[in-house]
């Protein structure tokens, strides 16, 4: 099968067979080395020589976390928004009662980073900004080389959603001042859900120290308390540790720019098989992702037809849009296990899925269609037989 979603990824066989161990005691020196060596090894990857937190919960809990670590009920923030995951982080931010200022860009657009530069020269009293570096739903890449530097010229708090985006495209943590870099185990990392994996700055620990929205399992102080020991404070995923720990072991040896170059080989040939195909993309070109391609889906193209006959008859499995791009695109992940060939695997199912995927409409002359020609029967049995694929 190939998994072309953007997360969860698929997991290499290193990982599988690591999760299979024995379980062992989180309190015990075992998981201690692992716990220490995955740290040290999540720092490389984050490009970070400050603190790297690892959570048991899915990203969104890595968001959570960090909103509560770093700000106190009544903050003002900025919350940059161009798709469903920069609303997501704003609206955790509202719920715990920070004074939201949005700033939302049209889906399918990068946030600009000028546009930010207005908004915090408007409102002096921002605290923190909050970024996505990928937009997973639209599949946009926000320039945050560009961004933070804006954002540091008013020496603010820059907490990023990088769940997408880490491990796959480049991301300096201590070059950009990124604040906080939040991600997950299921995304770039080729884990099983279950892990997010949070740097925290020094001055997120400067903002931590008076931060005073309610938490307790999010806890960054216990977090950092206990990692000193090899341990976290609540029974961490241990299983997913193990595949993590494999994995990072991969992403090591084969390095950080041969990563980068390869997720952005493997985009531009998603990008250039889709035109082919006659289809175009839904970002600009300027700042399409290398994690995730979103094509545009006409009025004709029935999307869930095509995930469906991708899934059914050709063993693909891609995304569709989310909230209000439902119908309108779709999606295909290519971050973490991916090479070129399983995306020309990819390609080649989706021109053979296409035409089954339009729509008749009146224009499209039905009585010429290869569809209306079959007996009416025998279309039917065909329909039958790919859903028993
Ligand atoms: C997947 C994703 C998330 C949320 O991850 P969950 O593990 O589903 O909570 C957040 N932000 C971005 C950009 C993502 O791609």
């Amino acid at each position: 099968m190939q998994l072309r979603i953007p997360g969860p990824t698929p997991c290499p066989p290193q990982a599988l067979q690591a999760m299979g161990k024995q379980m062992i005691s989180h309190r015990g020196k075992e998981f201690g080395n692992i716990l220490n060596s995955i740290t040290e090894k999540l720092k490389q990857v984050f490009q970070t020589k400050g603190d790297v937190l690892t959570l048991t919960c899915a990203g969104t809990g890595g968001l959570e976390a960090a909103i509560v670590n770093t700000l106190s009920p009544g903050d003002k923030i900025l919350a940059v928004s161009c798709g469903v995951f920069g609303d997501r982080f704003a609206d955790i931010a509202k719920q715990y009662g920070a004074n939201v200022k949005c700033l939302n860009f049209e889906w399918g657009k990068p946030a600009d980073p000028e546009a930010i530069g207005k908004a915090l020269r408007a409102e002096s009293d921002i605290k923190a900004v909050l970024v996505t570096h990928n937009e997973t739903s639209t599949g946009v890449t926000n320039d945050i080389g560009k961004i933070s530097s804006v954002v540091k010229e008013f020496d603010k708090l820059l907490l990023v959603d990088a769940v997408s985006s880490l491990g796959c495209i480049d991301l300096p943590t201590d070059e950009w001042h990124c604040d906080a870099v939040i991600t997950c185990s299921q995304k770039g990392w080729m884990s099983p859900p279950g892990l997010s994996m949070i740097s925290v700055s020094e001055k997120g620990w400067q903002a931590h120290a008076t931060a005073k929205m309610p938490r307790y399992y999010w806890d960054f102080s216990k977090a950092r308390d206990y990692l000193q020991r090899g341990q976290t404070p609540w029974t961490p995923a241990i299983s997913i540790c193990y595949a993590l720990n494999a994995n990072l072991d991969l992403m090591l040896s084969e390095g950080l720019p041969n990563i980068f170059a390869r997720h952005a080989r493997v985009a531009q040939l998603t990008r250039k098989g889709v035109r082919s195909l006659g289809l175009s993309l839904f970002p600009p070109d300027s700042h399409a992702s290398n994690t995730v391609t979103a094509v545009r889906a006409s009025d004709k193209l029935d999307v869930s037809k095509l995930i469906q006959v991708l899934r059914d008859k050709y063993d693909v499995v891609i995304a569709g849009g989310q909230k209000k791009l439902s119908g309108k695109i779709f999606r295909i992940g290519h971050l973490g296990l991916v090479e070129e060939n399983d995306i020309k695997t990819v390609l080649e199912a989706l021109a053979k899925a296409l035409p089954s995927a339009y729509r008749h409409s009146e224009s499209f002359a039905p009585c010429h269609s290869e569809e209306a020609k079959r007996p009416k029967n025998l279309a039917q049995g065909k329909l039958r037989e790919e859903s028993r694929d």
